[in-house]
């Protein structure tokens, strides 16, 4: 049965993938079951279209409860050049630039059927093998970061040509671990849904290092993507909060 809903077309998929791999409850999202729902505030999330809002607080409560790692990859992709660029443009080339990076990274995401946890400014945080598990969420996460880059160098072009500007001057950096994570509410004041630790401050530090249109990947990514060695380029890199140097590669 998951393998067949698997490889449904999301747009057929009809029952929340999140609240049936994770508690086995048939939640409807498409279709006409799904209306009832919608009267309860039940919707698809904004994180990713095949989940629904009950993920979204039900994970958060029960994950902190337990107080659970789960094993995750963290996908970090920024928007290059950004401050320079908004003045230079205003705030329509600012939208025009912004949508069709978080348009593009959202797409390249849920393709993988990641989370696309949190847009911050020029940036996007993505999370993987939750609530959708995938045995292989490093590799989509390699498998996203090389389609974010696919996706935007093809929509900056036009966008470019719109506002005037150099398409050289937009860029995406992407920075990508894998690891036990905690996941889940944080916060009482302002409760959020998210993952934090170490393996998610290094994944932002790995995006901070990533030039334009490159992917920083750290060697626990590398060894369990299974990416191809010839592309990858070793770099040590000194990051900020971690002691020692870290050897990351460059896709
Ligand atoms: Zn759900």
């Amino acid at each position: 049965v998951e393998a067949r809903m698997a490889m449904m077309p999301e747009s057929k998929r009809l029952i929340c993938q999140g609240c049936w791999q994770q508690m086995r409850v048939p939640v409807p999202i498409r279709g006409p079951l799904a209306l009832p729902m919608r009267v309860f505030g039940i919707r698809r999330s904004n994180m990713n279209p095949n989940i629904c809002t009950i993920c979204e607080l039900m994970f958060g409560t029960v994950m902190r409860r337990r107080n659970v790692e789960l094993d995750l990859t963290i996908l970090f992709a920024d928007l290059r050049g950004y401050t320079a660029l908004s003045q230079e443009v205003g705030m329509e080339g600012v939208r025009d630039i912004l949508d069709c990076f978080y348009d593009e990274c959202a797409a390249a995401i849920w393709q993988e059927d990641g989370l696309l946890n949190k847009a911050l400014g020029d940036g996007v945080m993505a999370v993987f093998n939750f609530p959708m598990a995938r045995s292989d969420h490093a590799r989509r996460a390699v498998q996203t970061g090389r389609e974010i880059r696919r996706r935007c160098t093809a929509g900056f072009g036009p966008v470019a040509a719109r506002l005037g500007l150099d398409p050289a001057r937009l860029g995406v950096g992407v920075g990508i671990h894998t690891g036990l994570t905690a996941f889940g509410e944080f916060g009482r004041a302002h409760r959020d849904v998210t993952a934090i630790g170490n393996v998610v401050n290094l994944a932002a530090r790995l995006q901070g290092a990533a030039a334009a249109w490159e992917i920083v990947v750290s060697r626990e990514v590398l060894d369990e993507s299974g990416a191809d060695d010839a592309s990858q380029v070793v770099r040590d890199c000194t990051l900020k909060g971690f002691a020692k140097p870290v050897t990351a590669f460059v896709m």
